[in-house]
């Protein structure tokens, strides 16, 4: 039998996409994993038509379409008042996701640790073990004052060591919705500087934000525009999970060593796409206003539902997830209850223990996402009241 390697062994399938293939299975609606049901801007539909129509489809620049490196650079100024070069700090990438990999990849060797906050996006340890590094977990818990995930910072300064290359953040976070503060931020980059670490910052959520709560870009920190690697893309922003286009943002030397990867790895995103991207990145201000507005109604609509039924939950501060603990509920685990709500209720969710590295921890939690239409929302609210009466 030919082998399977090591490093594909040492990590399982992701369960999110797991959990929806077991929705479409049972006919569930889908709040596992997180992609909006309705529609993105039809400005955005026409752009990526007419790119198509006027041929843009063969090989885009390996690190992006000017045009869209260009619309980037002028956003990011508009929004972090950081001036990045298009032509030496971009590098346009297949969604966020393969930016990490190859930012990764890039930035870290084998034997290599890599610091990641727990409950994380199921992507990171995967990515770190693909490099041959070791991924170092500090443990969020929800003890904050109004219940807000918070790390120990003892555990974050012990995670540093001599083989610490890179430590990974997502702000705002999924799955708990915490939005870094400039303090915590403020602890990482002092660590970052004195262990001459890289940050890379998982920031697809920026503009899905609540009640007040600054996105704080730790680039934009005193000593970190050098030493950051700022990963964003497309997906969330403007609801085109499906178009696969994301980007770092890091120096020239940085930048240098992602894109030889990147073009190893994939060669570059979809190039009508990017051209579609392009009229995204310009939209104005009020476009981020609005698209904050409707998933904090949606939030509003979902969460209190949820504490009706009697699940314990938090209203998130960013992103469009939720964790719920179901205590009061079940004393089963986070999987079966899991599949049983599937099976049971017709809704499908996240166990929570997907999002920790330890056993034990996140087996009482399990994940709804909310982008969803409210007309899809308020079904599952209908199909989780009915079972939640006939299951009492
Ligand atoms: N990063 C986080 C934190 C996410 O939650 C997701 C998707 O759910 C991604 C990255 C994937 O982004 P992309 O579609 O740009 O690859």
């Amino acid at each position: 039998m030919p082998k399977v390697s090591t490093k594909a062994s040492n990590f399982t399938e992701s369960v999110i996409r797991e959990m929806t293939r077991h929705a479409h299975k049972h006919g569930a609606v889908n709040l596992a994993q997180g992609f909006p049901d309705f529609p993105c801007p039809s400005a955005l539909k026409e752009a990526a038509c007419a790119a198509i129509n006027a041929d843009v489809n063969q090989y885009a620049i390996t690190w992006g379409a000017k045009k869209f490196r260009d619309a980037l650079v002028a956003k990011t100024a508009r929004f972090t008042g950081i001036e990045y070069d298009p032509e030496t700090e971009v590098t346009v990438t297949c969604g966020s996701t393969e930016a990490m990999m190859s930012s990764l990849l890039a930035l870290v060797d084998p034997g290599d640790e890599v610091v990641v906050f727990e409950p994380f996006y199921e992507n990171y340890g995967p990515d770190a073990i693909l490099c041959g590094a070791t991924p170092k977990y500090v443990t969020l818990a929800p003890d904050g004052p109004d219940g807000e995930w918070v790390f120990d910072p003892e555990q974050l300064r012990a995670a540093f060591g001599s083989k610490t290359a890179a430590v990974i953040i997502n702000t705002p976070q999924n799955p708990t919705g915490k939005v870094f503060t400039r303090a915590e931020l403020g602890l990482i980059a002092e660590l970052c500087i004195e262990h001459d670490v890289v940050a890379i910052t998982d920031e697809i959520y920026e503009h899905i934000l609540f009640d007040g709560a600054e996105h704080i870009s730790i680039a934009t920190l005193p000593g970190m525009r050098e030493r950051t690697v700022t990963i964003s893309g497309l997906s969330k922003s403007y609801s085109v999970t499906g178009w696969r286009i994301g980007y770092t943002l890091a120096s020239p030397t940085l930048t240098r060593a992602i894109r030889k990867v990147h073009d190893f790895l994939t060669v570059g995103a979809a190039a009508p796409l990017q051209e579609a991207g392009a009229i995204a990145l310009s939209l104005s201000d009020s476009y981020y206003e609005k698209l904050a507005q409707t998933y904090r109604k949606k939030r509003d609509i979902f969460v209190p539902m949820l504490e009706r039924l009697g699940f314990e939950v938090k209203l998130p501060r960013g992103a469009y997830y939720v964790m719920a603990g179901f205590s009061s509920l079940s004393r089963e685990k986070d999987v079966d209850f899991g599949v049983r709500l599937i099976k049971e209720a017709g809704v499908a969710t996240v166990p929570g223990s997907s999002f920790f590295s330890k056993r034990g921890i996140g087996d009482k939690l399990i994940r709804f996402c909310f982008c969803k239409r409210d007309e899809t929302l308020h079904e599952a609210a209908e199909r989780l009241e009915s079972w939640v009466k006939n299951s009492s």
